[in-house]
C-alpha cells in the first residue's frame, strides 16, 4: 500500500555495477521499503557497461541485502522494481533509449515523473553525464529531477570548479546532492541537538570555557583494492576537506535562527569563512604514512607496486583556528588516518580547568571535564565529571556519565545513506553540501596540499596499528594539550 507522504521517485543509478551501488544503495533502498519510507511507486533504473539482464541485476541486488531473513518484506517482490540497461555513459545515443525505457517504467510504478539521478561512478563522467541528460531531455520527466553526487568533488579548488560549472550547466544548484555520508550519520546530526538543546552545555560552548575541541576519525584497515584511487588522494582530500571540516563546522556554528537548510548552511558558511588562513602548512599540520606494524606487516608502499615511492599521507593532523568572537583562542584539533590502532570517529570537548582545585593533590591527576561525543562505531555521549573518592575526605576522581545510543536506538538507527536518499527525495538538502561549502573548504586545504605535494616526506613515519606520528602530539604538547 502506498500512503500520501511515500515520495513517488524512479531512481536511475549511473554505475549499478559497482561497488558503492552493491554495498551502500541496494541495501539502503531495501531499508527505505522496509521502513515504509517509501511504498509501491518506486522504481530503480540502473546501468553501466556490463550487459547484464534484468534478472543477473536483480541476483546482484538480491546478494547485497544482508538483513534480508527479514519477514516484513518479499525480496522477489522488492527486487522486481529493479531494471537494468547496458550502456556506456560516454555514448551519448544511449541516453535516448534509455529514456524510452524509463518512460515505459514510469507509466507502470506512477512515479509522477520524479527522477533521482545517482552518479555512482567515477567524477571524470560526471559533466558527460549531466550534459547528456540535458541535451536528451532526461533532465524533464514532468515532476521533479535531482542529481546525487558522490565524492571527490575535485582535487583542489581550481579542479571543483571546472567541475561545478559543468554540472551547472545543466542542473540548477538546488538540483544537486552533494553527499557527504558523515551528514547522515546519526550523531553527526546530534551535534546541533546536544548543542542547541542544552543550556548547560550552549552557555559554555566558546572561549571562556573550552580549552580545545578534538575530533578524531581513526581507521584499522590500510588501502585494500583501492591503492590506486587512495593514492591520487590522500588523507587531506579523501577526509579533511570533507567529513573532518564538516565537523568542525557543525560544532562551532552559531545557533541557527530557524531549522532550515538556508539557515543551518548559512551559519556554516560563517565558520568557515573564518577559517585562519594557512600561512606556515608544517607548523600547524603533520602528515603521516604508514609503514609495517606488528600486526600488520604491509607497509603502504608494499600495497601494490605503484605506491614503491609514495609521497601520499595516509595520516594528517592538524590545529585549526577559527577566527570570530567566539573561538578566538580556542585550537580545533583534528587527526585521521589509516592503519590507526581502532577504528573510531570521535569529538572531545575539553573544558577549561576550574582556576583553583582543592580536592586533586596531584596538579597532574586533575581531569578537565570532558565532553565526548561518540559518532561511530560506538554512538553516544560521555560527560566527564569529578566527583568525590569514597572513604576519602577531600579527594576526588573522575567520573563517567554515559548515554549508549545503540543499546537504547540500534534497530531503529537507520544507516546514513539510507536518510541521505530519503532526505533527497523529499527535497531536504540539510545534509547534503552546498557548492559554497565545497569552494571554501578547498579554499582552505589547498595551501597543505601544495606544500606537501612539492616537499617529498620522509615516510614512512608511523607503525600501523599506532595513533600516527609522534609528530602529532608534539603539535598539541606545544600548546599545554594532548589527544585524549
Ligand atoms: P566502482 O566500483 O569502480 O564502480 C564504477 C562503476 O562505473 C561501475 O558500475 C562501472 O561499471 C561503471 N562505469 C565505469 N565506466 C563506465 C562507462 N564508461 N560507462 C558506464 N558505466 C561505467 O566505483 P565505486 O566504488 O562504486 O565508486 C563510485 C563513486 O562513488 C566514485 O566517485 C567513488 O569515489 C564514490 N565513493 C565510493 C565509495 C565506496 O564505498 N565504494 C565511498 C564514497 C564515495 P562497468 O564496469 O560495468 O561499466
Amino acid at each position: 500500500m502506498n500512503n500520501q507522504n511515500q515520495p513517488k521517485v524512479a531512481i536511475i543509478i549511473f554505475g549499478a555495477t559497482g561497488d558503492l551501488a552493491k554495498r551502500k544503495l541496494f541495501p539502503s533502498i531495501y531499508r527505505l521499503v522496509k521502513n515504509k519510507k517509501i511504498g509501491e511507486n518506486f522504481v530503480v533504473f540502473g546501468t553501466a557497461r556490463r550487459s547484464w539482464s534484468n534478472e543477473e541485476f536483480r541476483d546482484k541486488v538480491k546478494q547485497s541485502i544482508t538483513d534480508k531473513n527479514s519477514s516484513e518484506i518479499d525480496l522477489d517482490a522488492f527486487v522486481s522494481h529493479f531494471y537494468y540497461h547496458p550502456s556506456d555513459v560516454t555514448n551519448s545515443s544511449s541516453y535516448l533509449e534509455m529514456e524510452a525505457l524509463l518512460q515505459d517504467l514510469e507509466g507502470i510504478y506512477q512515479t509522477e515523473g520524479n527522477r533521482i539521478f545517482y552518479l555512482a561512478m567515477s567524477p571524470e563522467f560526471f559533466g558527460d553525464i549531466t550534459n547528456s541528460l540535458n541535451d536528451n531531455g532526461m533532465k524533464n520527466g514532468g515532476g521533479w529531477t535531482r542529481l546525487v553526487i558522490e565524492k571527490p568533488f575535485g582535487n583542489d579548488l581550481p579542479s571543483a570548479r571546472k567541475l561545478n560549472h559543468e554540472i551547472r550547466a545543466a542542473f540548477k544548484e538546488e538540483q544537486i546532492y552533494r553527499i557527504d555520508h558523515y551528514l547522515g550519520k546519526e550523531m553527526v546530526q546530534n551535534i546541533e541537538v546536544i548543542r542547541f538543546a542544552n543550556g548547560i552545555f550552549e552557555h559554555l560552548w566558546n572561549n571562556r570555557f573550552i580549552a580545545n575541541i578534538q575530533v578524531t576519525s581513526s581507521e584499522e584497515i590500510g588501502v585494500e583494492d583501492r591503492a590506486s584511487y587512495y593514492d591520487q588522494s590522500g588523507a587531506v582530500r579523501d577526509m579533511m576537506q570533507n567529513h573532518m571540516l564538516q565537523m568542525v563546522a557543525l560544532l562551532a556554528m552559531e545557533p541557527p535562527i530557524k531549522l532550515t537548510s538556508e539557515e543551518i548552511r548559512s551559519e556554516k558558511l560563517k565558520v568557515l569563512r573564518a577559517l585562519r588562513k594557512i600561512e606556515n602548512v608544517d607548523d600547524n599540520f603533520v602528515r603521516g604514512q604508514y609503514g609495517e606494524g606488528p600486526d600488520y606487516p604491509i607497509a603502504y608502499q608494499q600495497e601494490a607496486p605503484a605506491l614503491a615511492k609514495s609521497n601520499t599521507e595516509t595520516f594528517v593532523a592538524g590545529k585549526i583556528m577559527i577566527d570570530n568572537y567566539r573561538w578566538a583562542g580556542v585550537p580545533f584539533y583534528i587527526r585521521t588516518g589509516k592503519r590507526m590502532s581502532k577504528k573510531s570517529t570521535q569529538i572531545i570537548v575539553e573544558f577549561k580547568s576550574i582556576p583553583m582545585n582543592l580536592y586533586y593533590k596531584d596538579k597532574k591527576e586533575q581531569h578537565p571535564n570532558l565532553l565526548v561525543i561518540n559518532i561511530s562505531p560506538n554512538e553516544g555521549i560521555t560527560l566527564y565529571l569529578n566527583a568525590k573518592k569514597s572513604g576519602t575526605e577531600n579527594e576526588a576522581i573522575p567520573i563517567k556519565l554515559t548515554y549508549d545510543y545503540n543499546q537504547i536506538n540500534a534497530a531503529n538507527s537507520p544507516e546514513a545513506y539510507e536518510k541521505l536518499l530519503y532526505d533527497c527525495m523529499i527535497g531536504d538538502t540539510t545534509n547534503f553540501t552546498h557548492w559554497d561549502e565545497v569552494a571554501l573548504t578547498w579554499e582552505y586545504v589547498d595551501p597543505i596540499l601544495k606544500k606537501w605535494e612539492s616537499t617529498p616526506a620522509e615516510f614512512p613515519n608511523y607503525k600501523a596499528g599506532s595513533m600516527g606520528p609522534e609528530a602529532s602530539e608534539e603539535l598539541l604538547k606545544e600548546d599545554g594539550f594532548h589527544w585524549w
